[in-house]
């Protein structure tokens, strides 16, 4: 067993041994453009397409509704502030929830600054969306709704259906930023009624540094880069052909191995968190419904707990994160388990421990063993 024990997946994986394999030739040999015409450049043209149906396959969409980026952050910013752009003469609302990462609220929030309504849905104690509220907030100039699929810290999958069909009835384009859940749950566009899906590679055991966004055909997406014309246009730049071709292979490995890599991250976590509780109960506090969680996630707060303390003191042994920020001292709470209202001590209490597909038996007792000594030294 190697350590320290790796339990932060959903900060990023590692690259997938069969991943790292399929773009070795790209990074080696392979290096045409893939706009020039003869074959060097042509087999990388092919490379990129069999990377985007790939992809498509996973999500069930069609290859030419999948646009490669350089991450989610990028994916993000070009549904939102793309589809934006085209609509402004429609409306210029937009809806969100009060939990979304930084790469869709930072970009409401310039949006903001460009004479756009922006309405922050509040989530209940789980942090989860209502619905209704969802319906609620839609006006005549709503041009847009962008609510996540899973949480990133908490893991709180979102009711993306039903949000779905109330954007399709009123006929407002729906993005949803799947960065978390693509890989761990079903991602079907078509059941979840999306019109707008990102992907982030590096959470899907393809490296850092490529995503892609799925653009439901018709739906009008303004490009936020000019350039030459690659990936028709929308996403100008000649393409990163290596880390494509790695993206292409994550997601047809996801796809294979979906049913088996799901029930080991689940196991995983609940044999974590049933140790846990079995040594240490009392000062266990779950801040998910696991109900209706992404199943490799658990947010747990340590009752009299300092969560930068723990993680810290058990970093040669096992890496997990914490819900909150200390700088100076200060401790910051994030703004997801603010949104959940969750008292100040529990926040501060609060790990997020993620498995993988990899991650074993051995791996979760030996995490148990080291967090509850930990536990026990702190309090
Ligand atoms: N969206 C979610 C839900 C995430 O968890 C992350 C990364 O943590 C991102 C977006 C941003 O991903 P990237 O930094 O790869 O652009």
């Amino acid at each position: 067993m190697e350590k320290p024990i790796y339990l932060d997946y959903n900060a990023t994986t590692p690259v997938d041994p069969e991943v790292a394999k399929e773009m070795i030739p790209y990074i080696e040999s392979f290096y045409g453009n893939p706009s020039s015409s003869y074959s060097l450049g042509r087999s990388n043209k092919e490379a990129v397409e069999k990377a985007r149906a790939q992809v498509a396959e996973l999500i069930n969409c069609k290859p030419e509704e999948i646009i490669f980026t350089s991450c989610a952050t990028e994916s993000n910013n070009l549904a939102i502030n793309g589809n934006a752009m085209a609509n402004s003469n429609k409306g210029r609302h937009i809806i969100t929830s009060e939990i979304e990462h930084p790469a869709v609220t930072e970009v409401c929030k310039y949006l903001s600054s460009q004479g756009f309504e922006i309405t922050y849905l509040s989530v209940d104690q789980y942090g989860r969306v209502d619905p209704k509220d969802v319906e609620n907030a839609i006006r005549k100039d709503t041009i847009l709704i962008t609510i996540m699929h899973a949480n990133n810290e908490v893991g709180t999958i979102q009711p993306i259906q039903e949000i779905g069909s109330i954007a399709r009835k009123q006929n407002i384009v729906f993005h949803t930023d799947a960065s978390q859940s693509v890989g761990k749950i079903e991602t079907d566009v078509n059941k979840l009624g999306v019109d707008l899906l990102t992907i982030a590679g590096h959470k899907l055991y393809a490296p850092k540094g490529i995503g892609a966004l799925y653009i439901r055909k018709g739906t009008q997406i303004e490009n936020l880069m000019h350039g030459a014309g690659q990936e028709k246009g929308i996403r100008p730049g000649t393409e990163n052909v290596i880390h494509t071709v790695g993206l292409g292979k994550a997601c047809e490995v996801a796809l294979r191995d979906f049913k088996q890599n799901q029930q080991n991250i689940q196991v995983s976590r609940d044999r974590l968190l049933n140790g846990l509780v079995s040594l240490i109960g009392n000062q266990v506090h779950v801040n998910c419904n696991l109900e209706n969680c992404l199943p490799n996630t658990l947010s747990v707060a340590f009752e009299n707990i300092s969560a930068h303390a723990l993680a810290s003191f058990i970093s040669n042994d096992v890496l997990i994160s914490t819900g909150s920020a200390c700088h100076s001292g200060e401790t910051t709470i994030s703004s997801v388990l603010q949104a959940m209202k969750l008292d100040f001590r529990t926040a501060a209490a609060t790990v997020r421990i993620s498995t993988g597909k990899h991650t074993t038996k051995e791996e979760i007792d030996f995490a148990i063993e080291v967090i509850v000594n930990a536990i026990k030294k702190l309090t």
